[in-house]
C-alpha cells in the first residue's frame, strides 16, 4: 500500500485541521481543512449509498466550484474514478464523453444544464445531480442527496495503483480520448510540482483556470493541498474579477493559460494589485516571448512556465523564474525524474527514442516519467500508437539547445509545408506578437496550387488602423522570417477560436476556409 491522493489529502487534514483549506467565492464559503473533509466524507458515503463501487466512474460538468473539489476527493475516498468534463463542450461532445466513460453519477450545475438535459433523458440508468435548485425535473438535488449523510470516513481501501481519474484530452487534434491516471501518477506529479514551485503552507493559491483541466488540477491544486496551502476558487475566468481577487484574497501563486494573461493585460490595473503574487504560472499552450515580457513588466510578477500534456500528468518541463529573460520562448528543462528527448521522425512509423537529434536539430519530443498515463480508456491501439519502446510520443516538434533547454516549435499537425519547406506556425506567430498593435495571432496553412500550402495569419488588432501592409512591412523589417515563411494573406478578426483551457482551435480556422482539419 503506497501513498495515494486520498492519504495525501487526509494527512493535510490531520496536520492543518483548522486552517482555511477551501474558499469558494461564489458560495461565500470558507471551509477549514477539517470542515472540507467532513463535506467530502458526506458525499463519499452518499455515493456509496447510491451504489457507486470501486472502479465506477463519476462525472462532473462543473465550473470551478466547491462541489467540484468535494466530488474529486469523495471519489478518491471510495476508489471511484473521477471524470471531470470540460464545461464548455457542446451537448453532443458531452454526450460522447458520458457514453464513453459510462459513469454511475453525473453532477452538473445551472450553467451547464442546457448541455446535460437531453443526455439525462436518453440515459435513464445514470443518476444526475444538480448543485443548483433548478433542473430538478430530470435530476436530483445534490444538497438534498447528501443531507443527513454521515461525516465519518468511509471504509474503503484504495491502493496507489488504483485508477484515480479519466481525463479527456482537449480534442484539439481529433476526438477526445480518455486518459487513465492512477493515484501514484498524481502523487508523483504533485510532489515534483511542490518542489518546483517551492510551495509552502503559507501560500494562498487561486484556481481561476478550469479545474477540469489537468494543468490547473494537477500542477497547482494538488501540490497546494499536499503542502496545506489555502485554495481560493473563482467560478470562471473574468480578467477584472481575477485582478480583484488576487488583491482582496492576497493570492501568492496562481496559474493561467497564456490567453488569460493576455486578457488581463487589456484591463486597467496597477502593480499594487499584484503585490502579494510571488509567482504567475503559465503553460498549456505557447506564449510568445513578447507577451511574456509585456506581462512581466506590467504586473511586476515573477513568471514560471510549464510544458506538458494530459498523457504525462501533464507537466514534463519548466522554465523557471530566473530563466524567463535569458531563455525567453523556451519551454525550459526536464522536471525532476523526467527524461525528455528530441528524436528523428520517420515516414514509416513512430520515431525511435534511441535516434536522438543533435542540439538545435528539430525532431519529435518524446518523454518518460513517473506520471505517464496507464493508457487511453478502451483504446489499446491508440495507446500503442503513442507509447513506443516505453516513451510517450507527444506529436510536438521541437529541439534542444546546447544547454539542454527545450524549444517547442509546433504540433506536427499544425506545421505548414510550403514548397517542400517546413514552416512552424509558432515562429511566425511569435514575430507577429512583437508588433505593438497585435493582441492575438494564429497562423495556419491554406492550399496553394504552386507551393502546396501558403501561410495565412489571423490577427486580432488592438486598433482598427492596423493594415495588412503594416504587418507585411513589419515581418520583412524584422529580418527574422525568410520570405517563404511570411504570411501571404492576413485576416483581421475580433477574436480567435479557443477552447476552455485557452488552446487555439486551429481546426476551426481551417474549417472556416474549407481546408484540412
Ligand atoms: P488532443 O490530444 O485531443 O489534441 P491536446 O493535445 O490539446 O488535445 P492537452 O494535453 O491539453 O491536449 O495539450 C497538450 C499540448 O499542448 C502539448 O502537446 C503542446 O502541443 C501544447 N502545450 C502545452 N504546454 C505548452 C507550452 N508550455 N508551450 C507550448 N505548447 C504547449
Amino acid at each position: 500500500m503506497g501513498p495515494t491522493l486520498t492519504s495525501m489529502f487526509e494527512q493535510t487534514v490531520a496536520k492543518y485541521p483548522n486552517k482555511e483549506g477551501l474558499v469558494d467565492l461564489r458560495l461565500g464559503t470558507r471551509w477549514t481543512y477539517s470542515e472540507w473533509d467532513e463535506e467530502v466524507n458526506r458525499l463519499a458515503n452518499t455515493l456509496l449509498a447510491e451504489g457507486v463501487e470501486k472502479g465506477d466512474r463519476v462525472s462532473t460538468v462543473l465550473f470551478n466550484t466547491a462541489e467540484f473539489a468535494t466530488t474529486l476527493f469523495a471519489c478518491m475516498k471510495i476508489g471511484a474514478v473521477f471524470n471531470p468534463i470540460n464545461f464548455r463542450l457542446t451537448a453532443q461532445e458531452i454526450d460522447y464523453i458520458i457514453n464513453d466513460a459510462d459513469p454511475k453519477v453525473v453532477i452538473f450545475e445551472k450553467a451547464t444544464a442546457a448541455s446535460v438535459k437531453g443526455i439525462a433523458a436518453s440515459l435513464p440508468h445514470i443518476t444526475f445531480w444538480s448543485i443548483d435548485e433548478r433542473e430538478l425535473e430530470y435530476a436530483e438535488h445534490y444538497y438534498r442527496a447528501i443531507e443527513g449523510a454521515q461525516a465519518i470516513r468511509p471504509n474503503v481501501e484504495v491502493d496507489e495503483d488504483d485508477l484515480y481519474a479519466i481525463m479527456y484530452t482537449s480534442g484539439t487534434t481529433g476526438a477526445p480520448k480518455g486518459v487513465l491516471h492512477t493515484h501514484r501518477d498524481m502523487v508523483d506529479q504533485a510532489l515534483i510540482l511542490t518542489a518546483t514551485l517551492r510551495l509552502t503552507p503559507e501560500d494562498r493559491g487561486l484556481s481561476v483556470a478550469p479545474l477540469f483541466h489537468c494543468a490547473e488540477l494537477h500542477c497547482t491544486f494538488f501540490p497546494r493541498i499536499m503542502v496545506g496551502a489555502t485554495n481560493i476558487i473563482l467560478h470562471h475566468f473574468d480578467p477584472k474579477a481575477m485582478i480583484d481577487t488576487v488583491r482582496e484574497e492576497q493570492i501568492s501563486t496562481m496559474f493561467a493559460a497564456p490567453t488569460m494573461w493576455n486578457m488581463v493585460l487589456q484591463e486597467e490595473f496597477n502593480q499594487d494589485d499584484f503585490a502579494t503574487l510571488r509567482q504567475g504560472l503559465y503553460g498549456g499552450a505557447p506564449m510568445a516571448p513578447a507577451l511574456t515580457t509585456r506581462l512581466h513588466e506590467a504586473l511586476g510578477v515573477q513568471l514560471l512556465q510549464a510544458y506538458g500534456m494530459t498523457e504525462m500528468g501533464p507537466a514534463i518541463t519548466a522554465l523557471l523564474e530566473d530563466e524567463q529573460i535569458s531563455k525567453a520562448g523556451s519551454a525550459g528543462r526536464a522536471l525532476i525524474n523526467h527524461e525528455v528527448r528530441v528524436v528523428r521522425t520517420r515516414e514509416d512509423g513512430p520515431a525511435d527514442p534511441e535516434d536522438v537529434c543533435e542540439p538545435r536539430e528539430l525532431g519529435e519530443i518524446v518523454v518518460r516519467g513517473p506520471s505517464t498515463m496507464k493508457g487511453y480508456y478502451k483504446r489499446p491501439e491508440a495507446t500503442e500508437e503513442v507509447m513506443f519502446k516505453g516513451w510517450y510520443h507527444s506529436g510536438d516538434i521541437g529541439s534542444f539547445d546546447e544547454e539542454g533547454y527545450l524549444w517547442v516549435s509546433d504540433r506536427v499537425k499544425d506545421m505548414i509545408i510550403s514548397g517542400g519547406e517546413n514552416i512552424y506556425s509558432r515562429e511566425v506567430e511569435d514575430v507577429l506578437f512583437d508588433h505593438p498593435l497585435v493582441v492575438d495571432a494564429a497562423v495556419i496553412g491554406e492550399p496553394d496550387e504552386m507551393w502546396g500550402e501558403r501561410v495565412v495569419a489571423y490577427v486580432v488588432p488592438k486598433e482598427k488602423s492596423l493594415t495588412e501592409a503594416d504587418l507585411e512591412e513589419f515581418c520583412t523589417s524584422t529580418n527574422r522570417l525568410a520570405r517563404y515563411k511570411r504570411p501571404r494573406r492576413y485576416e483581421f478578426v475580433d477574436e480567435l477560436p479557443r477552447n476552455a483551457s485557452g488552446k487555439l482551435q486551429k481546426f476551426k480556422l481551417r474549417e472556416s476556409q474549407g481546408t484540412r482539419t
